[in-house]
């Protein structure tokens, strides 16, 4: 009887029934596990960065994203759908959210010592838990002073679904950060819950177009009709808009064709450790 107790599980949903099955408890442990291996690995220093490169309509690179990486010591390179949503729970992306800021200020340091990438961007992922964290602010621009980079060069991406909290915390520190020269990038756009009047008022710099509408371009009218919002919201409030998940000359032209001024994606190269993009790609 007592192992037919019920709970909700929410992995599986809303207010799913489930009984108790053993498979259940793996996986439970296996989460825990995951989650002691996450501080563990970020005292160890196990995470790093890969950069995929940001590029014009005319090829050439205007800076680089950075994504987080795990080089677990069993299971090898991990990418953030590993990871990232155990990270945010066990609330471990507070740490290691500051970790990804500190490199990211370091490589901005390092890249403006040579002419040649001085005027790069570098664009780092920022979680709902790590921005509404009281200490955001502070953390930023104590990142940035210490490594006395330009904050011009700095992009916080984040996600449309943070605005639906605390708006004028957001406001207010969206507005701090701005004033300082750091601009903000809104990630995946067209997948969330913003409104037409955040683009107006919130101290926006890009919208990126998903990945999910830059796929099916070509054959799915639904999604080649998004983009073209996108990119003509972009017009209306003086964002600019850049295309992730571009992998064919197709997609790019599309996307040029209507308007689109910067692109990331395979086409132009994948994420990887280098730090250092070519200083000019064909395409
Ligand atoms: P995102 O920021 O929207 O990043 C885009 C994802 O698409 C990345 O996956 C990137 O590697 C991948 N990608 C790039 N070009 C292409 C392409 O041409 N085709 C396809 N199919 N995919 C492409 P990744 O690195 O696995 O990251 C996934 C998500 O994890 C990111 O989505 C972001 O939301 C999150 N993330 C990554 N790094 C960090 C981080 O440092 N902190 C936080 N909080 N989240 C991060
Ligand atoms: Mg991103
Ligand atoms: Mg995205
Ligand atoms: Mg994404």
């Amino acid at each position: 009887q007592a192992d037919m107790a019920m709970y909700r599980a929410k992995a599986a949903g809303r207010d799913t029934l489930r009984f108790f099955d053993p498979q259940m408890q793996v996986e439970v442990s296996a989460r825990a596990a995951l989650a002691t291996s996450l501080r563990h690995g970020l005292e160890h220093g196990e995470f790093l960065l890969h950069y995929q490169s940001q590029v014009d309509v005319a090829g050439l690179v205007t800076g680089a994203e950075g994504f987080l990486r795990w080089q677990h010591p069993q299971r090898g390179l991990l990418e953030p759908a590993d990871f990232i949503r155990l990270a945010e729970e066990t609330a471990t992306i507070l740490p290691l959210g500051r970790w990804v800021l500190e490199m990211a200020c370091v490589q901005l340091a390092a890249w403006s010592e040579r002419p040649e990438t001085a005027g790069l961007t570098l664009a780092i992922n920022i979680s709902a838990l790590q921005f509404h964290h009281p200490d955001f602010v502070e953390q930023v621009l104590a990142a940035v002073d210490r490594h006395g980079c330009n904050p011009n060069r700095l992009k916080l991406e984040i996600t449309e679904n943070l605005l639906l909290d605390d708006r004028d915390a957001t406001i207010a520190k969206m507005s701090l950060l701005g004033a300082r020269g750091i601009s903000f990038a809104l990630d995946d756009f067209g997948t969330g819950y913003s409104s037409l009047n955040d683009l107006g008022q919130l101290p926006l710099k890009e919208l990126k177009i998903d990945l999910s509408f830059v796929r099916d371009l070509g054959t799915n009218a639904n999604d080649a009709a998004i983009a073209r919002t996108i990119i003509a919201l972009g017009e209306t409030f003086a964002l600019d808009v850049i295309a992730e998940g571009v992998e064919t000359e197709a997609q790019r032209d599309w996307l040029a064709g209507h308007g689109c001024r910067a692109f990331q994606g395979y086409l132009f190269g994948r994420p990887g450790p280098s730090a250092m993009p070519a200083a000019r790609l064909d395409g």
